[in-house]
């Protein structure tokens, strides 16, 4: 039996400015992270037998999840599940654009980068409260902008995400305020399109 760990960041809570602020990064990642993986052992310690189960299967599986713990298992697997892809994706150093087998489909399928990005943007600013929004692989191996409320994971549904940017205020607020808007087009400046892509070939 194995508890679920705070993963640790591939980089140092700087390593994201100017872009996302040391501070936020901080918090975001040693105290709401923390937080998820904390609720989710305390939720499967009333059903150790789950403690077997990998992460992705637990949310993947929800419903096969006990009812009692259910809820506690959707928003805090979610959320570890949800933060441990985000700081992975955010990973500095990585190719600035998407290259190779990746831009082919996402230029058939959105037009251009900018397209995408503008879709994965407006996903964002259209989700009502909390949530997040993402770059996702569907059954026909399609790629897809969806967006999900609270700490919900695509893969719940069926889908593969591939890229995923939080839109809670706790990942924004303390630099930009209520300006989600701004935080998205500015969130697109960290992101690593090496792990995007592997995601991407993974996910096919
Ligand atoms: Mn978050």
């Amino acid at each position: 039996m194995t508890k679920h760990t705070l993963p640790a960041l591939g980089y140092g809570y700087e390593a994201l400015e100017p872009h996302i602020d040391t501070q936020t990064m901080t918090i975001h990642h040693s105290k709401h992270h923390q937080a998820y993986v904390d609720n989710l052992n305390a939720a499967l310690d009333k059903h150790p037998s789950l403690f077997d189960k990998s992460l992705v299967d637990l949310v993947k599986e929800l419903n096969s999840v006990p009812e009692d713990i259910r809820g506690a298992v959707r928003n805090n697997g979610g959320g570890h599940l949800n933060h441990t892809h985000f700081w992975e994706v955010m990973t500095p150093g990585g190719a600035s654009t998407p290259s190779g087998k990746l831009l082919e489909a996402i230029t058939s399928t959105f037009g251009s980068v900018e397209a995408l990005k503008e879709a994965i943007a407006t996903a964002g600013k259209t989700r009502f409260g909390s949530g997040w929004a993402w770059l996702v692989v569907d059954a026909n191996k399609a790629l897809k902008v969806v967006s999900t409320a609270n700490q919900d994971n695509p893969i719940t549904d069926g889908l593969t995400p591939i890229l995923g940017v939080d839109v809670w205020e706790h990942a924004y607020y303390l630099k930009f305020q209520n300006r989600r808007p701004d935080y998205l087009t500015t969130w697109f400046n960290v992101v690593n399109w090496d792990v995007v892509a592997r995601n991407y070939e993974a996910a096919l």
